[in-house]
């Protein structure tokens, strides 16, 4: 833990809004990076209620907050507040890191680079040529369809069970190059899509604390899942999931949602301290501490 930190006039300033935010995973993970690296930083919490957010803002302005991770529900709110946001973020319609540069505040996503980093250090392939199939079409589906894109798939389908969500969905990508590779389909049409599929990626939350013996696929659809597909799962607690395990078991290669979160919060930390070299590994083990899986 960092509570023998010591605080001083100093001592800059980072931190997580959300609300609630008690939860967050990234406290833990930042402070620990903080303390390997023995820079003179701190990584805080702030619970801002929605009506709060705009003065809350401002405050950290005022008191030379360095940088912050934007978590539920400010990752859209946020967006009208802030100077500059990058072409990632836009794309994804959605802020998870601000930073202070030249007095604006800038917002980017690193959910993108999150998702990406291990298909790219593990499985280094070429895509061009490959299927995605995403499964459910909220938030954190927004970051995997734009990080399928930013690989090369051909084909990137999304999978939802809400026929209005869905379309709003496929719609909101029209004005991007993204949309001339995606296709929305309705939950019915999973099993036709899975004999294809190079890549799966659950974005639902099916298979979390408490319904651990819950998976997004049925017995069939796992059963006509590629050996040798990649089933990725953005959920990091169970480890494995069900949808992980079953798949592992029809010869499928698993990755789970934790080394997201760390790539993630790593790719914030490089642009808070505006430096290449962060201590990932102890970022990765903060978390998995957390977590109890250590
Ligand atoms: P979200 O915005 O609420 O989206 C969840 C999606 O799952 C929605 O499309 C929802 O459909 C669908 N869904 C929920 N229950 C379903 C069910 N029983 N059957 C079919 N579809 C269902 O949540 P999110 O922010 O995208 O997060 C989704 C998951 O990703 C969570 O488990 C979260 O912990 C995880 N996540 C992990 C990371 C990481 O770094 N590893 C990052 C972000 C998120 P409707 O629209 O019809 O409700």
């Amino acid at each position: 833990m960092t509570n023998n930190k010591l605080i001083t006039g100093k001592t800059k300033l980072l931190g997580v809004i959300g609300y609630p935010v008690e939860h967050s995973l990234s406290p833990a993970m930042h402070n620990a990076a903080i303390a390997n690296l023995g820079l003179d930083y701190v990584y805080l919490p702030f619970p801002i209620a929605p009506q709060n957010l705009e003065i809350a803002i401002a405050g950290f302005a005022a008191i030379d907050v360095v940088g912050f991770n934007v978590t539920i529900p400010h990752k859209q709110a946020i967006m009208p507040l802030l100077s500059k946001i990058t072409p990632v973020a836009q794309a994804i319609g959605a802020v998870n890191t601000v930073s202070r540069q030249n007095n604006q505040w800038v917002g980017t996503n690193t959910d993108i680079e999150g998702f990406i980093a291990p298909l790219q250090t593990t499985y280094q392939q070429d895509w061009t040529q490959k299927v995605a199939v995403i499964l459910g079409n909220g938030g954190a589906a927004r970051a995997v369809v734009a990080g399928c894109h930013q690989l090369g798939f051909a084909k990137i389908h999304v999978v939802g069970r809400n026929v209005q969500r869905l379309q709003e969905f496929g719609n909101s990508w029209n004005n991007s190059s993204i949309s001339e590779n995606l296709q929305v389909h309705q939950w019915e049409e999973l099993s036709k899509l899975i004999p294809q599929v190079n890549l799966l990626v659950n974005t639902t939350p099916i298979g979390m604390y408490p319904k651990v013996h819950e998976s997004p696929l049925s017995v069939e659809e796992i059963a006509n899942l590629p050996k040798g597909a990649i089933a990725y799962d953005l959920i990091y607690i169970p480890k494995p999931t069900q949808f992980l395990e079953q798949a592992e078991k029809q010869g499928a290669i698993a990755i789970d949602g934790l080394e997201m979160l760390v790539q993630q919060g790593v790719a914030a930390l490089k642009i808070w301290l505006q430096q290449e070299i962060v201590p990932v590994e102890v970022m990765r083990q903060a978390l998995q501490k957390h977590l109890g899986l250590g």
